[in-house]
């Protein structure tokens, strides 16, 4: 059967305390009020002024030519392989990746590419793991296209590349030819973290999106970013997977909502995510991975106590939190407040307990 998660269990109780994921947040009473008030149009035939707005937007914050707007961040991932690379290519990528791992196999699907799986902590790698990467250009090898980095490292433990290291793997990459794709899932989270600006983050990189359902808080969408060219070409293939939309202006206005009002509070999940790192690590048994954003990954092997186990305790507790790579993580966001912290590091310190 196919997992579906935080369904909880007969006789949970409603969720109170949601770290399952900043993808959960609900959207605002303003940001439902900014989606009433969108002028809209035919978004497939280039009409919506609302999405208009948004794409200017993300091409004034990335500092790109141009900008398209998706239904999501899976979809932004798979457009943009397929329009950097042909059937056969590779593309170099960190072994956690995004694209490897929780696309449903998009690439032996769809794309036809294959993908390197790079090493290195915290889903990072350097320019000197690249050129270690590098093929013979023969008829042997597979063609090396695109070099590909999220910015944060989601299983990497929500980890911000330093600007300079991200400079470094994709000058090696233009050396070789190849293309550079930015998975900014969530990239704010990193220029706030950082104090960077997104112009500055991106600059090295031909191609990059933005994802709204994360810590920003719309219900939907997520912006690709890249030379006119490449989004020139970039929309027949969201033609072809059929991402093309109507009135798109109603979910693109929450997009700009939160640009507006949701980037700078980024800021206050990171200091949560810090709270309930310093809260788990008194915990006996408990190894906490210092937060660098929004996302906090503990292993509790030591505290003798499963994964699935201390999910479970915790949603009869109305407390959602998941799995992922081994290890629970915790992310923090919109609805999530300072008190929430506190409540839920003393519910899984007696979840714990009890193991
Ligand atoms: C969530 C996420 C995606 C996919 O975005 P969706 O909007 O959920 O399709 C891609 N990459 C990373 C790193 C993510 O965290």
């Amino acid at each position: 059967m196919v997992h579906a998660p935080n369904r909880p269990p007969a006789g949970a109780p409603p969720v109170r305390i949601n770290l399952y994921s900043d993808t959960q947040t609900r959207p605002t009473p303003a940001m439902k009020e900014a989606m009433m008030r969108a002028e809209v149009g035919d978004e497939q035939h280039g009409d919506d002024p609302t999405v208009h707005e948004l794409c200017d937007r993300m091409v004034a914050l990335t500092g790109k030519e141009a900008a398209m707007y998706l239904p999501s961040g899976t979809m932004c991932n798979v457009i943009a392989i397929l329009t950097h690379c042909s059937k056969g290519d590779e593309v170099v990528a960190h072994e956690t990746s995004h694209i490897l791992h929780s696309e449903g196999g998009t690439h032996a699907a769809l794309t036809g590419v294959q993908i390197m799986p790079m090493k290195g902590p915290r889903g990072m790698f350097t320019a000197d793991d690249v050129r270690g990467a590098i093929r013979p250009k023969t008829r042997y090898a597979p063609p090396q296209r695109l070099l590909e980095v999220e910015q944060t490292a989601n299983i990497g433990g929500g980890a911000v590349w330093p600007l300079a290291q991200l400079n470094e793997v994709a000058a090696v990459a233009h050396e070789q030819g190849w293309s550079t794709h930015m998975d900014g899932a969530r990239l704010m989270n990193a220029c706030v973290a950082a104090g960077i600006a997104a112009k500055d983050m991106v600059a090295s990189y031909d191609s990059v999106w933005l994802d709204f359902t994360k810590g920003l808080g719309a219900p939907l969408g997520a912006v690709l970013c890249g030379s006119e060219e490449f989004i020139g070409r970039a929309w027949r293939w969201k033609q072809r997977l059929g991402g093309s939309m109507r009135q798109a202006g109603i979910c693109a206005a929450a997009c700009i909502h939160a640009l507006d009002h949701h980037v700078d509070r980024l800021a206050e999940d990171h200091a949560n995510a810090k709270a309930l790192a310093r809260g788990l690590r008194q915990i006996p048994g408990v190894v906490v991975e210092e937060p660098d954003t929004n996302l906090v990954f503990f292993d509790i092997r030591d505290a003798g106590m499963t994964v699935e186990k201390l999910q479970a305790k915790l949603q009869m507790r109305g407390i959602a939190v998941s799995g992922l790579g081994g290890r629970v993580r915790a992310c923090t966001h919109l609805d999530v407040t300072a008190p929430m912290i506190e409540e839920a590091v003393a519910e899984i310190r007696t979840a714990l307990a009890a193991a």
